[in-house]
């Protein structure tokens, strides 16, 4: 056992690239998480690397099953797709850390054995107290003064009932790394005391299991938030351990990923809505979109190209070139990211995505008969342009799914009609009238609409076709009139204004 770092850190590149999200399955996903797994899995693409998925999950009080599935239902839901770990096996099973007890027992024992770790016996109290006595701040903790108990002492503690914690001897030197991310980094030899490993109960912390783990696995860069950077220079002191014990080849490279922040200047809490990733898929947001805005915080693939495809996104990046900054979360400039990506999909594929947020505002059952599926063929291109998010679909579409007598018109559109609106309706309708059935397509009913309006009354295009508007639908917003005047045909259309002027 040396009193230096001995172990090297990697130089892999390529194909030996192995990175890893290891989440605590604790509460919803924030989506400071998934922009961490997202950077590590554009990390593994971009190298040909590979990426490892594990579950941290040692805290019985604090973990759930249920965070656990909204993890994998949000990575599965992104399709960042991994190589190694939960669900999908691999060398080093198994991938939940709640399963990996006795592995860790082996570790301990062999770090016992090296003289890596030892026991400490001190309570917290008889910590403080010998602190005051030797003149020596209580907050320094830990005075490493149980480096070299004798065998009697230690059953002397024993003879009391006592149980060891485990401490990490921790080398009396710097501890310097280079964080790819934010460049060297030292810690000054004494920054932390030989700290505990095992508790009295046994049970080994996440100071030891995280980096056990990631030697086992053999994982090469750790890519994780600023959060745990104050933890990086005692793993690097563990890593040492494991290399002098013969249980790993070398220490990873660390990158820190920077804060997300919410408003003014501070992080994005787990309280704030826009945390959650499952608010913005329930808003509407597609993968694509909400992806690429993920990718945003703290990092750019170019200064005048901000939409990108994930594609782009893992043939350009490089931890290398994210920024230490902390990000701020934008959601308005998320939503502008998430619309120009809804307005990139193809027109089937618009539509597919489309349906669960139909079905399950009920505009639509599970299927479509013929006649929705026409509808939706034809209403789906009108609105493609204006979403930004798919959740405002069922508002701006659900009248053409309805029939005339399940309209029901909104108090905003009630409230913006002009006063001759009976007047506009009736005109409307005897325009439309004389158009032939055959012949009830937008451009033929705009230029009807137009000459009775427009330049038959004279009236303004607000108020000429505001009335129509609600008429048809109910609404103040709705899709481009004449073109959903066609979806619902010559007859609906009509039979709807005639219903809105008998009340309007
Ligand atoms: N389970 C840890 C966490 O969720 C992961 C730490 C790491 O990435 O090394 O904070």
């Amino acid at each position: 056992m040396s009193s230096a770092i001995t172990a090297p850190f990697t130089d892999a590149t390529g194909a030996d690239v192995k990175v890893r999200f290891c989440p605590s399955p604790t509460g919803l996903p924030h989506v400071g998480l998934i922009r961490t797994a997202l950077f590590n899995w554009a990390y593994a693409r971009h190298t040909g690397g590979s990426f490892l998925f594990r579950i941290e999950d040692t805290d019985a009080e604090r973990d759930s099953e249920e965070s656990f599935e909204m993890i994998l239902d949000a990575l599965n839901w992104l399709g960042l797709n991994w190589d190694e770990g939960v669900n999908v096996g691999g060398p080093a099973e198994p991938y939940r850390q709640s399963e990996r007890t006795h592995i860790y027992q082996e570790v301990i024992e062999k770090l016992k054995a090296s003289g890596h770790i030892y026991e400490s016996y001190l309570t917290g109290e008889e910590l403080d107290e010998r602190n005051r006595a030797n003149g020596r701040a209580v907050q320094l903790g830990y005075d490493n003064s149980e480096r070299e108990l004798t065998e009697e002492a230690k059953a002397a503690y024993r003879a009391e009932g006592r149980s060891p914690a485990l401490r990490l001897r921790v080398p009396d030197v710097d501890i310097t790394f280079t964080d790819l991310v934010r460049g060297e980094i030292t810690f000054p030899a004494g920054s932390f005391p030989d700290f505990v490993v095992v508790r009295p109960n046994g049970q080994p912390l996440y100071t030891l299991v995280n980096p056990v783990d990631d030697a086992l696995m053999g994982v090469t860069h750790v890519l994780r938030g600023e959060d745990l950077l104050s933890s990086t220079p005692r793993q690097i002191a563990l890593y040492n351990a494991l290399y002098e014990a013969g249980i790993t080849k070398f220490i990873p490279q660390f990158g820190h990923l920077p804060y997300v922040m919410g408003e003014g200047t501070k992080k994005l809490s787990k309280r704030d809505p826009e945390a959650n990733l499952f608010h913005h898929r329930d808003r509407g947001f597609i993968p694509e979109g909400l992806l690429n805005y993920l990718a945003l915080l703290g990092w750019g693939l170019s200064a005048d190209q901000d939409i990108f495809t994930m594609d782009e996104l893992a043939a350009a990046f490089d931890v290398t070139n994210v920024n230490p900054n902390p990000a701020r979360f934008d959601q308005k400039k998320a939503d502008a990211i998430n619309a120009a990506h809804i307005r990139l999909l193809g027109a089937d594929e618009f539509k597919a995505r489309l349906m669960p947020y139909l079905q399950s505002a009920g505009v639509v059952g599970a299927t479509l008969s013929e006649a929705e599926q026409r509808v939706l063929d034809a209403a789906a291109p009108l609105i493609q342009e204006r979403l930004v998010v798919l959740s405002e679909a069922p508002d701006l579409v659900s009248f053409m799914f309805k029939t005339a007598d399940q309209i029901v018109v909104e108090e905003d559109a009630k409230a913006g009609l002009p006063e001759n609106t009976v007047e506009v309706l009736n005109a409307g309708v005897a325009a439309l009238e004389a158009i032939a059935e055959s012949d009830f397509k937008t451009e033929v009913i705009q230029a009807a609409l137009q000459a009775a309006l427009i330049d038959g009354l004279g009236l303004k295009p607000r108020v000429a076709f505001g009335p129509l508007r609600t008429g048809i639908s109910g609404r103040r917003i709705s899709p481009p009139l004449f073109e959903s005047m066609e979806i619902l045909g010559k007859a609906e259309t009509i039979a709807r204004l005639n219903a809105f002027a008998r009340v309007a």
